[in-house]
């Protein structure tokens, strides 16, 4: 069994696709804590590690 060259390519780039998508995909679903830097589910109003009041980025 050998891979083509550009079955290689294909396998390399998703690969990289998918590195890209779940470390951007957290960032979109998750809002950061101005005060700690935790991450904090949309639905929150306040930070579950700290308790500050997390801003409202759906605008
Ligand atoms: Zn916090």
């Amino acid at each position: 069994m050998s891979l083509s060259t550009s079955t290689l390519y294909l396998i390399v780039m998703v690969g990289i696709i998918a590195v890209i998508t779940a470390v951007s995909v957290p960032s979109l679903f998750l809002k950061k804590c101005p005060k700690c830097g935790k991450r904090n589910l949309l639905n929150l109003d306040h930070c579950k590690a700290c308790g500050a009041g997390l801003p409202d980025e759906r605008q």
